[in-house]
């Protein structure tokens, strides 16, 4: 028997394979492949009287474009294999969705649920430190943002430490992004990912040959959904999919099993409940199972793997029943299952795209933070007394006359908010119609996966043939 590929291999193979439709050369397809430099530090901590050892990566893949940019996973298997297969995947997401970053990843070796609130602050500080002093995270060069494990709490701790040793430097806020609101952070950040998983359904949606191609039809309301993982990014993501767009979770997977009900799971419901009990299996409205992994092969429309990498293997493949697969988490699929699947004509939305809706909205804080303003800051007021000079034109000249809530809507003036979700809605529709036409005008792409990696590896390419190679 073959021994199975590791994470790095899976992405490694997945990109050679999009490699080989390219004209590219042959020196420059290592230097596109390669991770350009990676740290382990260990370093110490005294909690509770005593000294723990913990061990950190950062790797970074791609630096045709500075900063670097890439999430910081706090999980207990994390390792530098992982570690390189997310930052390469971060490089050729960020060319994909045209944000303006290379790709960097790191993790800590820690299982966060083992430490409590000040233990995980001591922590995360001194690993910040360790970054910073070894020029692995800064604002110009090298940006970590919230992964598994992680999250605005994280953020905002490695944003104090980077102040705490550079005052002086006035883009200390840019150091990380997925930060709180009031401490530099952008609106909409928390559930950029889960939003983008849902924005990219319904651009995928609004072209009903790929639908039908999928071997479904109609649009997304009624649609069955399974999904794997309620963190950050699957419960936002369902959460926004049942709630706005009529879909039906009939199947939740987590860590310690599955829920199970065919009329829909209310989201929010059972958020509140694993917020609450630590737990899923006393939730009162669907049926609890142990075998959560074998749920993935249940019969549904759309699967959404949005937990963790190598899910979906050679192992299990051929018993997937969904019509789609949707990957919100990176990797989900290995390369193996992946050339079964796409044999057997399963269509498959892959990761570099899916999920590239945190990197779009961290670049939008990015620009916040080095440009030290609010978006809408200065142009709300004046957008509103324009369009509310426009709205009394039109009912003088049609005598017509607006209810006063039809007039506030009309003229009210878009905030940061407002502006954060239509820029990443035109940057999901947009990336999955140059897929798309990618997919549809090769002879030799068959997939969206190769079509997204085609794209992304293009575009490094041509990045590295302007600036040359030095
Ligand atoms: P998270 O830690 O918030 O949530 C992960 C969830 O998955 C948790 O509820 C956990 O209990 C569950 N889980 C873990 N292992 C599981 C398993 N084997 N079976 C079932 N459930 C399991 O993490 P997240 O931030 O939501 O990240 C999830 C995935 O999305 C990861 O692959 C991550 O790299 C990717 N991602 C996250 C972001 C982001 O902005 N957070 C951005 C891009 C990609």
């Amino acid at each position: 028997m073959t021994t199975p590929l590791s994470f790095r291999q899976s992405v490694d193979h997945m990109v050679q394979h999009a490699m080989s439709v390219l004209d590219l050369d042959p020196g420059l397809r290592d230097v596109i492949r390669t991770c350009n430099s990676v740290i382990q530090v260990r370093f110490p901590v005294k909690l509770h009287g005593k000294i723990h050892t913990f061990k950190g990566w950062r790797a970074t893949h791609s630096t045709h474009r500075l900063p670097v940019k890439g999430g910081i996973r706090y999980a207990p298997y994390a390792d530098q294999d992982e570690v390189e297969a997310l930052a390469a995947l971060m490089s050729y997401k960020c060319a994909l969705v045209d944000v303006p970053f290379g790709g960097s990843k790191g993790a800590l070796q820690i299982d966060p649920s083992q430490y409590d609130r000040d233990d995980m602050e001591l922590i995360t500080r001194r690993f910040a430190t360790e970054l910073i002093r070894k020029g692995f995270m800064n604002p110009a060069t090298n940006v970590p943002a919230p992964d598994m494990g992680t999250g605005q709490r994280e953020m905002a701790w490695m944003a104090g430490t980077y102040k705490h040793l550079f005052p002086d430097d006035i883009n200390h806020q840019a150091c990380v992004t997925g930060k709180p609101v009031h401490h530099g952070g952008i609106r909409g950040r928390v559930e950029a990912t889960g939003r983008g998983v849902q924005y990219a359904l319904q651009e995928f949606f609004r072209h009903p040959g790929d639908v039908a191609g999928a071997g479904l039809g109609g649009g997304l309301e009624g649609k069955r959904v399974v999904i794997q993982g309620l963190g950050n990014v699957g419960y936002h993501a369902a959460k926004f999919l049942s709630e706005e767009d009529g879909v039906k979770v009939i199947a939740v997977i987590e860590r310690e099993g599955v829920l199970l009900n065919p009329d829909g799971i209310p989201i929010q419901h059972l958020r509140d409940h694993m917020v609450e009990h630590k737990t899923i299996r006393s939730f009162p409205d669907a049926d609890f199972e142990e075998d959560g992994r074998k749920a993935l092969e249940l019969e549904c429309d759309i699967l959404i793997p949005a937990a963790m990498e190598g899910q979906i293997d050679e192992q299990n493949c051929d018993r997937i029943q969904a019509k789609m697969i949707v990957e919100a988490a990176n990797g989900p699929v290995s390369f193996g299952a992946d050339q079964k699947l796409q044999a057997r004509g399963m269509v498959i939305l892959p990761d570099v795209y899916v999920n590239a809706g945190g990197v779009t909205v961290s670049y939008f804080e990015w620009i916040r933070n080095i440009s030290h303003i609010r978006f809408g800051r200065m142009q709300r007021r004046h957008d509103e007394q324009r369009a509310s000079q426009y709205a009394t034109l039109l009912q003088e000249i049609t005598g017509a006359r607006l209810s006063e809530d039809r007039r506030n809507s009309v003229i009210r003036g878009a905030d940061e908010i407002d502006l954060v979700r239509s820029g990443l809605d035109d940057t999901m529709r947009l990336a999955y119609q140059e897929m798309r036409n990618t997919l549809l005008g090769s002879e030799q792409i068959h997939d969206l996966r190769t079509a997204a990696y085609v794209i992304a590896i293009g575009k490094i390419a041509r990045s590295y043939h302007d600036v040359g190679i030095y």
